[in-house]
């Protein structure tokens, strides 16, 4: 089975029953094949604790994940990758239009297609499952 990959910040939100800023800890992660974000709230001053699973990343989570690790970028390296190969991937695990499917898949060959680890390392993955010599390299 596929190494699980997991990006994590932490970040500070009032607290919904006390209004004391709380700690929310975010972790993104990739299991088998599938993104997931999942975020623990722990409030000190009210002892108030919660745990949200498979949520939604928000924007600007996903922004401070790539803030402080970095973005990985996707490369792939086999020689005369086809973009057809590439866009069928993309478009299953995505669900992206064609126009859509057809520029990110443009960026990939050019290796100009970067984001979290966790997202590159699940495209990297479906590329080599369809064929495609593809890396997630970067932090
Ligand atoms: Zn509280």
């Amino acid at each position: 089975m596929d190494q699980t990959v997991v990006a994590a910040v932490t970040c500070a939100e009032p607290c919904g029953d006390c209004g004391a800023e709380r700690e929310c800890h975010g972790v993104q992660a990739l299991v088998d094949g599938r993104l997931r974000w999942d975020t623990e709230l722990d409030c000190a001053a009210c002892g108030s604790r919660l745990t949200v699973c498979g949520g939604a990343l928000p924007p600007e989570r996903r922004a401070q994940l790539l803030a402080e690790h970095g973005a990985t970028a996707l490369r792939v390296t086999g020689p005369a990758a086809s973009r057809v190969a590439v866009m069928r991937v993309l478009r299953a695990e995505l669900g992206l239009d064609l126009a859509f499917a057809r520029a990110m898949a443009r960026q990939v060959l050019e290796g100009e297609c970067s984001g979290t680890r966790p997202e590159m390392e699940r495209l990297a993955r479906a590329l080599r499952v369809s064929g495609v010599a593809a890396t997630a390299t970067g932090p």
